[in-house]
């Protein structure tokens, strides 16, 4: 049977940011069949397809989405495991911390570092999630997408999504029209501590022994309470600029003018800048508002709703950071959550 095709529905209670307006259609799929049909009925009907998980990484217009949007509710989760390697499983809408603390209590060493993340297993393909020095494309091995183009089922090796730093081929026009159904990452048993990332070399820095993956978790549980808020009771989408990406000469420009800006090799002679470094330092805006909207005190990259604010103030806000960086480093930084 179709899955029930609402109308009207606002999407602010469905994002952690709690901006948005309503989606013209909405509906839930809790399984590949479900969304098939609902594909169908997006077809039939001429309505574009919006795929929406925990909305932790979305900036929804306060004049709402046209279309349909799809809640990917699609759970699941097996494995295979072959010597020290696991292939695991998990179906898009399975959340993802939760998932992460399981591999950590059965021993499957890869997703650690990406504790306390919010949102959902499908999203993380989407922007390559990332954190404390690993990032979710590299212990990616195949995505099941469903293509609404082709109108069937594929499942894509982990180089043909063309993950980079927060993108893949999802993000691009190539991939719009894919809808990621389940994700299969290779773990191990054998452990893996990846503890180079700064914040954690700190913290296990009087460690004589290796650290488990359970303090790997706990520690970067703790590390991330500090640094981002809550987002059960604020406003928020995380980090709301992605770190930016520039070329060695113009990083050497601004180190004269800036003393002990951080920047690390990105490949290709480019360097990424710590944009946090430059709000706090050069642009004084850590805990800056305008509004309902402002820079969180722990941590400027992140943007805050503190109650009430809309879309436009956001993009309002987010405009006069972007400028103010431009004017100081001539930096040209870009959003991170995906904007509908
Ligand atoms: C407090 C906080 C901290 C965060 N920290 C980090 C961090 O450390 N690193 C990091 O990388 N991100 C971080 N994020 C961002 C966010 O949690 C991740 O990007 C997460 O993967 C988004 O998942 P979601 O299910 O909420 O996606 P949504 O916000 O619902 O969707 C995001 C985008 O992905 C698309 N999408 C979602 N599911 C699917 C699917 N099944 N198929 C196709 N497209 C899909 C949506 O259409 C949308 O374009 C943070 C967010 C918050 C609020």
């Amino acid at each position: 049977m179709s899955p029930e095709v609402k109308k009207g529905i606002l999407l602010a209670p469905y994002t952690t940011f709690g901006i948005g307006g309503a989606a013209e259609y909405f509906a839930v799929a809790s399984s590949e069949e479900e969304l098939t049909l609902l594909a169908k009925y997006a077809r039939e009907h001429n309505l574009r397809v919006s795929i929406l998980g925990e909305g932790s990484n979305l900036l929804v217009s306060d004049s709402g989405v046209k279309g349909l949007v799809i809640k990917n509710e699609i759970k699941g989760i097996t494995h295979k495991a072959e010597n020290e390697k696991v292939l695991v499983t998990a179906g898009a809408g399975e959340g993802w911390d939760a998932f992460v603390l399981r591999t950590v209590e059965t021993g499957w060493w890869g997703l650690e570092n990406l504790s306390a993340i919010p949102g959902t297993v499908g999203a993380t393909p989407i922007q390559n999630v990332g954190a404390y020095g690993v990032e979710v494309g590299n212990l990616i091995e195949e995505v099941k997408v469903y293509s609404l183009r082709e109108q069937k089922f594929i499942t894509m090796k982990s180089d043909e999504c063309h993950f980079g730093y927060r993108d893949s081929i999802f993000k691009s026009e190539a991939g719009k029209d894919l809808i990621v159904v389940s994700v299969t990452y290779s773990l191990s048993t054998a452990p893996n501590p990846q503890i180079h990332y700064k914040d954690l070399a700190e913290y296990f820095s009087d460690h004589t022994n290796e650290p488990s993956q359970k303090e790997i978790r706990n520690a970067v549980v703790l590390i991330r309470s500090k640094k981002f808020p809550d987002w059960r009771q604020l406003g928020t989408a995380g980090s709301f600029f992605k770190n930016p990406v520039i070329s060695t000469e113009h990083y050497n420009e601004l180190t004269k003018q800036y003393d002990g800006l951080p920047g690390y090799p990105a490949g290709d002679g480019t360097i990424k800048v710590s944009l946090g470094w430059i709000l706090d330092k050069v642009c004084n805006l850590r805990g800056a508002r305008t509004g309902q909207v402002g820079t969180y005190e722990n941590q400027s990259l992140v943007l805050i709703n503190y109650g009430g604010a809309t879309a436009v103030d956001v993009n309002a806000f987010a405009e006069s950071v972007k400028e103010e960086v431009f004017k100081k480093t001539k930096i040209l930084i870009e959003m991170e959550p995906q904007r509908w």
